[in-house]
């Protein structure tokens, strides 16, 4: 089974991606361009990601006192990818990219996540590069940016700390001048920075010449105290090896230090390091401290790195999806091929009947639909924001401020929603293999255990949840939860006149009105305890709500396609997500509502 004709129909049939060519940034894409870079990430997934999942989750990384080794695989998966072209597809022609839209990048980097997600395809690389291109000096872009697109280069995200991790105002690593003539260093303000990084993915290995740390830290006020609170973060490029302003490696190491590798429970393909910068065991001119040029402003550190948030939980949220798709595909195979028992006649089972193969039962017929509409209505999500991105980036100005705040809102349900709800599938794709998804011999709960990371980094469930809650569907006097209410409505009314649709539209209304109304109902005491005690069922429902309106506007494109199983599919999966799960949303919101404090209340002695 193929993930192209999905990938196709939604960014073809659905999205109408080609129209992206009208504009100017564009201008030369097509779909035969888009086709060629489909048609690449696909058959490079398929032969040097596809095949070493299992090797890379069996072969853990591991430090042999020197050196970090990974499977002979993971490097040659890298440089495919980097050779493609993929690390910069996004970036100007003039700096060797391809001008691609943002949408069509993400559906092509779907089919790595799926083959292989802990292999991993570059999302930090490009993550920190793009960082740098927006803020870094010029400079800093050629040196360590370029390099990283060049695929010379890797890069790393350094905010955790073992003591911070969600709340990033703790903070404790420190960044102090380097000498008198600390500003006038040609790559950027030179600090030294001492402080330990915890969870850092690909922190340590040998698959790159350098690996570009971007880290956050404080800089000391004059009496040496770090500033509490974000407003103190700063941000700083750390290379674990000393470059010349030419981007060429001094030979000189930078004092950074692997303190040890995290064993995890999935994802394991990438490593994750604990880092220690500045302990002083590589001193960099016989001194301790790692060396950090700054990026931006000091003290802006948490706004350079929120530029990116965006992307990179669209990201996250892709991964959660394929993820679940991988699954969903491995047992909808196994489902076709298991045979097991006897169907149920008006007589009872007949014992002399062979069996049926288990997709003929009901139940593992829901296993499988609820699959399908968990994960490909989260990638149609994934698309349709990234197609959000591409507003904000190439559309006229009111245009591109709609895209912004609709992106503000729909975020933390890109980035939450798969990693719930897609999990959810890979623990149904286990079940429907019975006790062999519950071993080693099946890839499946490789794909359970590999998802189980994305409600937790990248804003855990929770943080995700106050966020929207709190802070998202309030901001700029409530615009961004209008403007979906507004696209929401519009998918109404299209569908309302349809007979085959008319009780969704009616249902999805319905569901929108009590979704917007519990914000305030939530913040009617003004405590914002109150408000916020039950953040995570609102986010379910929001998130069910917007699930169950992409499935409405997709089958809505599926309703003009000709008759074909794909199609019939697509309808029946929009009809389960209606009947089986936008129900359960009245549960979830009546305790947000009536600002339910059972769980918030108990005392600790009582648990
Ligand atoms: C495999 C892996 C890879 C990672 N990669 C990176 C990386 O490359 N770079 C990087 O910087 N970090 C990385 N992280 C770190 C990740 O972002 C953090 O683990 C995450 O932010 C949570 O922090 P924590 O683990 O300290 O948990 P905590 O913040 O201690 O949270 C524990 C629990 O308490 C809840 N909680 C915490 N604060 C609140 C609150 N105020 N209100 C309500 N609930 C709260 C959380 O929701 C969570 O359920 C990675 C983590 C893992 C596991």
């Amino acid at each position: 089974m193929s993930l192209r004709p999905t990938v196709d129909f939604l960014l073809y049939d659905w999205l109408n991606a080609p129209a992206l060519s009208e504009r100017e940034r564009f201008a030369d894409h097509s779909r035969e361009t888009f086709d060629a870079v489909l048609d690449t990430c696909e058959r490079i997934a398929r032969e040097k990601y596809a095949p070493f999942n299992r090797l890379v989750d069996t072969q853990e990384p591991h430090f042999d006192g020197e050196k970090v080794i990974l499977p002979q695989a993971t490097h040659d998966a890298q440089k495919a990818y980097a050779e493609s072209g993929m690390l910069s597809a996004a970036q100007d022609y003039d700096v060797g990219g391809m001008q691609l839209p943002y949408t069509v990048e993400a559906a092509a980097n779907a089919f790595f996540a799926m083959a292989s997600v802990s292999i991993g395809s570059g999302m930090l690389t490009t993550g920190n590069a793009n960082l740098l291109m927006v803020h870094g000096t010029e400079r800093q872009k050629q040196v360590f940016a370029l390099n990283e697109f060049a695929g010379r280069f890797s890069g790393t995200m350094c905010l955790s700390e073992p003591q911070a991790g969600s709340s990033l105002s703790d903070v404790a690593t420190r960044a102090v001048p380097d000498g008198e003539d600390f500003e006038s260093d040609p790559l950027g303000p030179r600090y030294r920075l001492k402080g330990n990084k915890m969870w850092i993915s690909a922190g340590e290995h040998e698959l790159t010449e350098n690996i570009i740390h971007l880290v956050l830290a404080k800089i000391p006020d004059d009496k040496g105290k770090l500033v509490p609170g974000t407003r103190g973060i700063s941000l700083f490029i750390v290379p674990k090896k000393m470059v010349n302003t030419e981007g060429e490696l001094t030979g000189e190491r930078n004092d950074v230090a692997l303190a040890g590798l995290n064993h995890k429970c999935g994802w394991r393909g990438t490593t994750n390091t604990l880092l220690n910068f500045g302990e002083g065991k590589y001193p960099v001119k016989g001194e301790a401290g790692a060396v950090g040029y700054l990026v931006g402003q000091a003290g802006k550190g948490l706004h350079c790195m929120f530029h990116m948030m965006n992307e990179a939980r669209i990201g996250v949220g892709m991964a959660a999806t394929m993820l679940g798709m991988a699954g969903y595909h491995a047992s909808l195979d196994y489902a076709k091929n298991r045979p097991q028992g006897r169907p149920m006649g008006p007589a009872g089972k007949d014992p002399a009947q062979p069996p049926v193969r288990i997709i003929e039962h009901a139940d593992v017929k829901r296993m499988l639909l609820a699959q399908k509409s968990y994960c490909e209505g989260a990638l149609a999500l994934e698309l349709y924001c990234a197609r959000l991105v591409d507003e904000q980036h190439t559309a006229d100005a009111a245009t591109a401020d709609d895209a912004r705040l609709l992106l503000e809102v729909l975020t933390p349900i890109a980035k939450s929603w798969p990693s719930e709800w897609c999990l959810e599938a890979n623990s149904l794709a286990i079940q429907i293999h019975g006790g062999y998804g519950y071993t080693r011999d099946f890839p499946v709960e490789q794909y359970w255990r590999d998802n189980r990371l994305n409600m937790i980094h990248e804003g855990t469930h929770g943080i995700q949840a106050m966020d929207l809650l709190g802070r998202k569907v309030l901001m700029e006097g409530g615009k961004g939860l209008s403007l979906l209410a507004g696209r929401i409505n519009d998918t109404i009314q299209r569908a309302i006149h349809l007979p085959e649709f008319a009780a969704h539209a009616t249902a999805l209304g319905h569901a929108l009105a009590p979704v917007r109304a519990a914000p305030n109902a939530a913040r009617a005491t003004g405590e914002p305890t109150d408000a916020l005690a039950n953040a995570v069922p609102y986010l379910q429902a929001f998130g069910h709500t917007v699930l169950a309106w992409v499935w409405l506007d997709v089958a809505l494109a599926a309703h003009s396609a000709s008759e074909s199983a794909a199609r019939t599919g697509r309808l029946a999966a929009m009809r389960f997500f209606f009947h089986y799960e936008l129900p359960k949303i009245g549960a979830w919101l009546q305790v947000v509502s009536s600002r339910d404090q059972t769980c918030a209340a108990l005392p600790e002695d009582a648990f």
